[in-house]
């Protein structure tokens, strides 16, 4: 028998699934999904103009208590546009850190910026305030235009702090700090929609925020993304580079800079009206399979990853911790050969080699955490009691 048999048994208990495939997180329709994009197509406004765009950029706003939201394609693209709208530029740096999806590193480079790595805390798998302070105080050096790296004598113009896996990091501290050194904050919130750290929802501290809508998310607009701000003139920009730098006409086509056709289009908008309306009671779910994992792991060998302190999370991928990365192999061979979807953290991005040549602070957290992570099937339950 598996050495792992137990924890496979829970994972088909609590899904109700006996056998058969079960994923990391697939999304879930039981609401005005389909009547929305009835609306669409019937009223023929299927792309870039309609009247779920503005609504769902409204409906985000106020769910998450940004001034302003504007929409994008893509997660990616949103960071994309929120490093150029903070004003990053070729042969910059921005900080972030290692462990995090591919997206927040391959933005800073579509921008001609590099990254630097700096180490998270291990107990929010987040950005670590204080090693970014020890960094900053000891690596760079602070002008009247900026902060420098003394070994590169490049601007570090931004940071972008990611919540892993819907966990808040240590959001405020890291603000105080990039305010003090004149960098930049943009939070990847791509993974932490219906997350807050100390009662304020995530993506609302720097000067940018960015979520995804991606498939897999917790909630999904097939794809899509969405930038959130405090700053409303900052958001009228957004608005403008994403949609061409188009001047408003009811018809002239005149633009005044190069733009980015990064708009998401009304049916995907549709789908998101409709998925942001079932969301807290996604939450609620999510957050019941989370008690009834943390319930279960108490007794055993291996840790499940709680929400920090002053967080809620939105627990879009549940966390376990390994002992060792032969015991995280084992059970990732043992779970995956039998159709329960399991997985290891993402490859640290200092170790891949498009970023191998990046300067790196110590990472003896992110390297700790690479070996030990394993995301768990983390779908809402509908029937979860
Ligand atoms: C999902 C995700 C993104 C954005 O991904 P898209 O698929 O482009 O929407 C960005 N950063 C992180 C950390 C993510 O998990």
């Amino acid at each position: 028998m598996a050495k792992y048999q137990f924890v496979i048994d829970k994972i088909r208990a609590l899904f109700h699934k006996p056998e058969g495939a079960i994923y990391l997180h697939e999304p879930s329709f039981i609401g005005n999904e389909k009547k929305y994009l009835d609306e669409c197509i019937d009223s023929t406004y299927v792309s870039s103009v309609g009247k779920f765009v503005d609504l769902f950029e409204k409906k985000i706003a106020e769910y998450t208590g940004a001034k302003k939201a504007v929409v994008c394609v893509s997660g990616t693209n949103a960071l994309h546009m929120a490093l150029i709208l903070v004003g990053v530029k070729q042969y910059d740096e921005v900080i972030t850190q290692p462990l995090t999806f591919i997206a927040t590193a391959n933005a800073i480079s579509y921008c001609g910026a590099t990254p630097v790595f700096i180490d998270v805390d291990k107990d929010t798998m987040g950005l670590s305030p204080k090693s970014l302070e020890a960094f900053l105080s000891i690596e760079t050096e602070l002008k009247t235009d900026g902060c420098y790296n003394k070994t590169t004598g490049k601007r570090i113009k931004a940071c972008v702090p990611m919540h892993t896996f819907g966990h808040p990091c240590r959001i405020d501290e890291i603000a105080v700090i990039c305010n003090n050194y004149k960098i930049e904050l943009i939070e990847d919130a791509a993974e932490s929609l219906g997350s807050y750290y100390k009662g304020q929802h995530t993506g609302t501290f720097g000067k940018i925020g960015v979520l995804s809508f991606n498939g897999n998310k917790t909630i999904t607009t097939g794809g899509g993304g969405m930038l959130l701000f405090n700053d409303e003139k900052l958001a009228t920009e957004a608005k403008h580079l994403t949609t061409q730098a188009k001047v408003p006409h009811p018809w002239e086509f005149v633009h005044d800079e190069i733009g980015y056709n990064y708009r998401m289009p009304n049916i995907n908008a549709a789908l998101g009206v409709a998925q942001l309306e079932s969301l807290n009671f996604y939450l609620e779910k999510k957050r019941l399979l989370a008690t009834a994992y943390n319930d279960f792991f108490q007794d055993k060998k291996i840790c499940f990853f709680h929400e920090p302190d002053h967080c809620i999370s939105n627990y879009w991928l549940n966390v376990l911790l390994f002992d060792a990365v032969e015991e995280r192999d084992q059970f990732l061979t043992e779970s995956n050969n039998q159709g329960v979807t399991t997985r290891p953290v993402w490859k640290l991005m200092n170790r891949l080699p498009m970023f191998e040549k990046c300067q790196c602070a110590d990472l003896s957290n992110s390297e700790w955490l690479a070996d030990r992570i394993v995301n768990i099937p983390s779908s809402v339950i509908l029937g979860i009691k």
